[in-house]
């Protein structure tokens, strides 16, 4: 069946989910390797075609990383997806290259007090590296994007200025890198800022290709997508089930969840080429394998025209329909 694409939106979207990493990463128990490799292959299966499957960072700063190179040599690779790590210095990178990443993610904070908190460094010294990183991938055919942490919000200093986002693009696209993602570390974001950052980056670093990464902490993850889907963004990170948040920002829990997104695009008529009953398979094995319970919506509904018997509802006086 065709279906009309809703007006303004693209007819076609690539999802990143970023589950295994910025899921995962701060999970407050350790996550067993194989519980990883499973999601991931998982996610695969249903057709995802871009994964975050880890960090190269220092085990001792995040624990739940430090299996990257174990997950990478598991993931199945025969359907192409590209798989992404998260690179913080030259020694991760220098890691994921070995491992065998299609691409690098680097990464700072358009506020300097994140960026400190997150790093412990200025945002000068991130650049610097992310350059460096840039030199590293160019020489070994890997490929390097570049994401914008609290670029719609600081939990420490509040409105970020859309010229601090402008600058650290114009500083990534100077050191070739051209993908770049605003990530909503804290969930930050609402439309009218997702509007007005893509704008701006459209007109004043034209040369970025730009991604969006939304996290649900007040419930308007969804809404920023389709602000951003307005503004004919084509790619968006999220996290199946709704995992998701950053150690080291206060209540900065859940990204924006990979089916209830996949779920908006479908039903607006948008391609993903993802199969949403697997991928809901996926959430549902992961949220059992975790031992907790996960913010998804549609994992729990299910799609929207799933049917019922009349005898499996209970009627609104609480006996059965
Ligand atoms: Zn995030």
């Amino acid at each position: 069946m065709t279906q009309v694409t809703l007006e303004g939106f693209p007819e076609r979207v690539r999802i990143v989910d970023v589950g295994p990493r910025d899921g995962l990463q701060a999970w407050p128990v350790p996550v067993p390797t194989d519980v990883k490799i499973e999601m991931i292959n998982g996610l695969i299966a249903a057709g995802v075609p871009q994964l975050e499957v880890t960090s190269f960072v220092a085990p001792r700063a995040v624990p739940n990383m430090a299996d990257a190179a174990e997950v990478m040599a598991a993931i199945d690779r025969s359907r192409g997806a590209e798989l992404t790590a998260l690179v913080p210095n030259a020694r991760g990178a220098a890691r994921a290259i070995e491992a065998g990443v299609d691409a690098m993610v680097v990464f700072l904070s358009a506020s300097e007090s994140h960026n400190q908190a997150n790093v412990n460094c200025a945002r000068d010294v991130s650049l610097a590296a992310a350059a460096e990183i840039a030199r590293m991938g160019q020489e070994a055919g890997v490929a390097v994007y570049g994401a914008i942490a609290t670029a719609f919000g600081c939990p420490f200093e509040g409105d970020v200025p859309v010229s601090d986002i402008l600058d650290v693009a114009r500083a990534y696209a100077g050191s070739g890198i051209t993908k770049i993602t605003l990530g909503d570390t804290t969930g930050m974001a609402t439309p009218r800022l997702v509007q007005e950052r893509c704008r701006a980056l459209a007109a004043e670093v034209p040369e970025a290709d730009v991604a969006l990464h939304f996290h649900n902490t007040r419930g308007v993850g969804l809404a920023c997508a389709y602000a951003g889907l307005l503004e004919g963004i084509t790619r968006y990170e999220a996290s199946v089930a709704g995992i998701g948040g950053c150690p080291f920002a206060p209540g900065a829990t859940g990204n924006a969840c990979t089916e209830d997104l996949v779920y908006m695009l479908h039903e607006s008529g948008v391609e993903t080429g993802i199969e949403l009953d697997a991928l809901i398979g996926v959430a549902q094995r992961t949220e059992a394998a975790l031992g907790q319970k996960l913010p998804g919506q549609v994992m729990k509904a299910g799609p929207r025209l799933r049917q019922y018997r009349r005898d499996e509802v209970r009627s609104s006086s609480g006996s059965r329909a």
